[in-house]
């Protein structure tokens, strides 16, 4: 399939061209034809997938004809973090820079003035954390009533994050006459119910499943001693030659402290959470990027929607406790069907949170061991004797 087989105008096909696509991915051939009808969709799809293309290119088709209202967006895209946002307000640029649409974003740590006075003109393209999003509604900067198509991107993430009474709220004020669209990459039966209460008649659209994805990265599991875990991690950059990666950790505070450890030992290495402002998590992406750092130390919310081409590797320097999670950090590396490497650490006492990956991957990850490390077996311990401080 190519995409001048869709439905889209020729300044859009000569975006995606520009842009250097020449295929559409699996997600993007089932969920473009269905939103250009006026479809609502269910899309079951993580990043990497070209999920985020798969609505924002039809979404411009159908916002190229209209005019938009002072302070009405014409449509609106709720994002879980701000990062994931400001890459979704980058595509709407990319794919719609040979058309004249007006966008908004309403995210924390942004100046808001000048998003005030975009909107005060009226926005086709309105892109909104959740929060931030109610705040500018009940100070009556914006108004709902317009938004003829909604997406709600992420779902499963916003409901980790506990953002689902304000998403909820939001689609209570959007018109009932609307488009909706749903993403998440996994579907708990919590997103479910809300899909049934937010979509009428969706279509479905599924990317790979999350197992194909996985199986597309070579991973690899690590089991290390707490002791050795800092070691472990020199000895796997330096033995499997990891010249550039993102390391997860689960937690902000262990994001700090590693990334110092890294720096005394002679790493170069910028740390990304949730405590830093945007300009901060710019800068460090952006140096990354441009690789004048090697390593990125992030935790999972930091880093959900970067969008980082080509990324060779991710490292789990600590096993991530929602197995969706894992699926969402390898979905860093072999995005759109390039080749990447993962490795995870755990410690002993993880192996329920490894089992809980290989569940919903379908695939063990192939046990890596480096000499002069201990071996340590994983053992499942018992749900009542957790190690203190452990979630
Ligand atoms: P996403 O799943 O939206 O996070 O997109 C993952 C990555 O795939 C991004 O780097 C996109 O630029 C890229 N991408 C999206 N669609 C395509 C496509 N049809 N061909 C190649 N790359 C794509």
């Amino acid at each position: 399939m190519k995409f001048s087989d869709f439905a889209l105008r020729p300044e859009i096909l000569q975006a995606v061209t520009d842009a250097g696509y020449t295929a559409p991915t699996p997600i993007q051939e089932r969920a473009i034809p269905a939103i250009l009808t006026g479809a609502d969709l269910l899309g079951i799809a993580q990043t990497g997938t070209g999920k985020t293309a798969a609505f924002v290119l039809p979404m411009i088709e159908r916002l190229a004809s209209g005019q938009s209202k002072a302070r009405m967006p014409r449509s609106l895209i709720l994002s879980p973090t701000r990062e994931l946002a400001t890459q979704t307000a980058a595509y709407f640029e990319t794919y719609g820079k040979h058309l004249k649409l007006t966008m908004a974003l309403l995210i924390g740590g942004v100046g808001m003035d000048e998003q005030w006075r975009k909107l005060d003109r009226g926005v086709d393209v309105l892109i909104a954390t959740p929060g931030r999003l109610i705040d500018q509604f009940e100070r009556g900067k914006v108004l709902l009533g317009g938004v003829s198509i909604l997406v709600i991107d992420e779902a499963d993430r916003m409901l980790d994050m506990g953002f689902i009474p304000d998403v909820e709220r939001i689609v209570g004020l959007v018109s009932r006459r609307r488009q909706t669209l749903m993403f998440s990459a996994t579907m708990p039966a919590e997103i479910r119910r809300l899909a049934d209460a937010f979509l009428t008649d969706p279509q479905e659209a599924q990317a790979a499943p999350p197992a194909t994805t996985a199986t597309g990265v070579d991973d690899h599991l690590m089991v290390v001693a707490p002791r050795q875990k800092f070691k472990a991690l020199r000895r796997l950059i330096e033995t499997q030659e990891v010249g550039k990666a993102i390391i997860f950790c689960n937690r902000k505070r262990e994001v700090a402290s590693l990334r110092r450890q890294m720096e005394r030992a002679g790493m170069n290495a910028r740390d990304i959470h949730g405590d830093l402002d945007q300009a901060q998590r710019t800068k460090a992406l952006d140096a990354f990027k441009a690789g004048e750092i090697d390593f990125l130390v992030a935790t999972d919310v930091a880093a959900r929607g970067l969008d980082i081409a080509r990324l060779p590797c991710v490292i789990n320097y600590d096993v991530p406790i929602h197995a969706d999670d894992y699926i969402h950090r390898i979905g860093r590396t072999a995005r759109a069907g390039r080749e990447g490497r993962a490795f995870t650490l755990a410690l002993p006492e993880e192996g329920r949170f490894v089992d809980a990956i290989t569940k919903l991957t379908g695939k063990q990850m192939p046990r890596l061991e480096i000499g002069g490390m201990d071996q340590p077996e994983l053992v499942d311990e018992p749900q009542g004797r957790r190690r203190r401080g452990r979630p």
